[in-house]
């Protein structure tokens, strides 16, 4: 796994600065039942700030100014809320949803 500070790329949602990348190996099985590796990359962005794992861990980095030796524990431990949260599988009927909506021309 690699995490950057990217104050430099902007968000593919919402144009805006992100606060952190993350990029992981990442694999699934396409409709042939054939395996297929990549690599994944998410960004921590206050337009993701309906996950509460991100909204928590972008609350402590505008209260606290980011993170510090104070809070490092509560850092360490949001950062990987968050960074499981974005590894998890995604939901089955959320995706379907937003493919639905994609196709709607609503997104
Ligand atoms: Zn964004």
């Amino acid at each position: 796994m690699e995490l950057r500070t990217s104050l430099a790329r902007d968000c593919a949602a919402c144009g805006e600065r992100v606060l952190l990348t993350a990029r992981f190996a990442h694999a699934w099985t396409n409709r042939s039942g054939r395996r297929v590796s990549g690599v994944r990359e998410v960004a921590l962005c206050g337009c993701t700030s309906a996950s509460p794992e991100a909204r928590l861990l972008l609350a402590l980095i505008a209260v606290e100014d980011g993170p510090d030796w104070a809070n490092l524990p509560a850092f360490a431990e949001l950062l990987d809320n968050w960074l499981r949260s974005v590894q998890a599988a995604p939901d089955p009927d959320a995706l379907r949803s937003e493919e639905e909506q994609w196709h709607a021309g609503e997104l």
